[in-house]
């Protein structure tokens, strides 16, 4: 199948009357095109109005250089750092980037080196896939607009396929993001990786070794954001890129695990954030994490401590991929709380403990990752009857106005200090811990009064 590989076949032009751009776009383009130069829409934005779909952003590619381009949009226009010119009309922002070719991709990363040039073809030769290398001239009143298609583009996209334009090797030695961008589109997209395209991502796997870690989190994120992201987490597995950029997931195949469904980690972990909600993305790290420690504490085959083991092992992975911090806490925190398990005989102090310990804000998604760990085990019953009897104790809990963390009481450490009259320090903050695990045991304690009395009490016995 090889002969089917894409070849330049000159420019197809055909009209798509249907090609709907928002005048804003238009009134770029045509202001390009009346200063004498070439103009058009390019790029995803393309793919996705042909696809019917909105696209989020609208390229222009033009033959205008940079300094052209500036002077053509004297008032509305910055520059960024890669050259190309943001034009602000209307209420879209446009990025006018000028043709250009990619050269000296030494270190599979990003292109050392950007040359401009005067053609269309190789402008949309240098770009990743057919249906992204295409361009689009909106009609005006002198004619209807056309589509310059060079590499099959229309096509691919009607027979849903990802296919590299030229040489897929070449293209994903230049740049190892290709694959895992195809991967993504291959995802989102429902479509299908070309076979000459799939084999050329196995053969060039081991370049993702070298992507940044934003890189691959840019990709990833927006793979976790589909439907169900197992699709996109096997076929990265299956091209041989999860062992390269996530070894310690494509580890969990090894790992077997005794649940209603006969599974191993991996299969779990898949199904696992399939069963999370698509706009949450720190459930989605969560439910694809939450068992990553389980390969390494499989010795003696419980798995001991692995909540433990998985909180590292998340926060490693994901610094790598340079998470933000708050990212990072909160999925590492549900990961190590994931273990929790209740039984009807938990007292309301076991009740509110846990919930001190897990904190209020969090156990609403700590029970979404436990149903989604459960929907991934196969079981759909009877383990959410607890989850729900759970929430009910603790939504008794919060009727009753338990404290469930220090700022919760009905004293503070100035109420402290002015009834005792001591002074800040160690000992204020002994006694607002001990204030507050009386108050864990019993709640009808957490009163203003009763506290203080309390703590004149506590103060008295002294430490110890
Ligand atoms: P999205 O829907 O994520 O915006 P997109 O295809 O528009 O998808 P962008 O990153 O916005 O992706 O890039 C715009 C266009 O630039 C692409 O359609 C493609 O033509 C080209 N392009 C982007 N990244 C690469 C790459 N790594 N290699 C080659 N061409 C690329
Ligand atoms: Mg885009």
């Amino acid at each position: 199948m090889t002969s089917s590989l894409p070849r330049l076949r000159g420019v197809a032009r055909l009209t798509l009357p249907q090609l709907r751009v928002p005048p804003d776009v238009e009134r770029v383009v045509a202001k390009l095109l009346a200063s004498g130069y070439e103009a058009y829409v390019v790029g995803g934005s393309v793919r996705d109005a042909i696809r019917g779909v909105d696209p989020h952003d609208w390229d222009v590619t033009t033959s205008a250089t940079p300094e052209e381009i500036q002077k053509v949009f004297r008032r509305s226009l910055y520059l960024n750092h890669f050259g190309t010119v943001v034009v602000r009309s209307g209420d879209h922002e446009i990025e006018v980037t000028t043709y250009r070719i990619e050269a000296g991709y030494a270190d599979h990363r990003h292109p050392s080196e950007v040359a401009f040039t005067d053609s269309l073809h190789e402008d949309l030769a240098r770009r990743d896939f057919t249906m992204n290398a295409m361009a689009w001239r909106p009609g005006t009143q002198a004619g209807p607009g056309e589509l310059v298609d060079p590499f099959g583009g229309q096509r691919d996209l009607e027979s849903r396929i990802v296919r590299a334009v030229g040489d897929p090797r070449e293209r994903f030695q230049e740049d190892a993001l290709r694959m895992l961008r195809a991967v993504r589109f291959a995802t989102l997209l429902g479509f299908t990786i070309e076979p000459a395209t799939a084999e050329a991502i196995r053969a060039s796997a081991h370049l993702a070794a070298a992507l940044s870690g934003e890189r691959i989190q840019m990709e990833l994120t927006k793979m976790l954001g589909a439907p169900k992201p197992s699709v996109a987490l096997r076929m990265l597995s299956d091209l041989g890129l999860l062992e390269v950029i996530c070894p310690e997931l494509e580890l969990c195949k090894t790992t077997p695990q005794d649940k209603a469904v006969a599974q191993d980690v991996f299969e779990h972990s898949l199904a696992t954030v399939d069963a999370t909600p698509a706009d949450d993305l720190v459930l989605r790290l969560a439910g694809l994490f939450h068992d990553i420690g389980k390969p390494a504490t499989f010795a003696d085959g419980h798995f001991h401590q692995h909540e433990f083991v998985g909180e590292a092992k998340a926060r490693e992975i994901l610094r790598r991929w340079r998470f933000d911090k708050d990212t990072i806490a909160q999925v590492t925190h549900l990961i190590r709380h994931h273990m929790f398990w209740y039984q009807t005989e938990w007292t309301g102090s076991a009740v509110r403990r846990f919930v001190r310990k897990v904190g209020l804000e969090n156990i609403p998604a700590l029970f979404r990752l436990r149903r989604a760990d459960n929907i991934g085990s196969g079981a759909r019953s009877p383990r959410m009857y607890a989850l729900e009897a759970l929430w009910e104790r603790v939504q008794e809990e919060i009727a009753a106005a338990a404290a469930f963390s220090l700022r919760d009481l009905a004293v503070n450490g100035n109420d402290v200090m002015q009834e005792l009259r001591i002074a800040s320090g160690p000992e204020v903050g002994r006694i607002l811990a001990e204030l507050f695990e009386r108050v864990l045991d019993d709640p009808a304690l957490n009163t203003r009064e009763q506290l203080l009395a309390l703590a004149r009490e506590i103060e008295r016995k002294g430490p110890g």
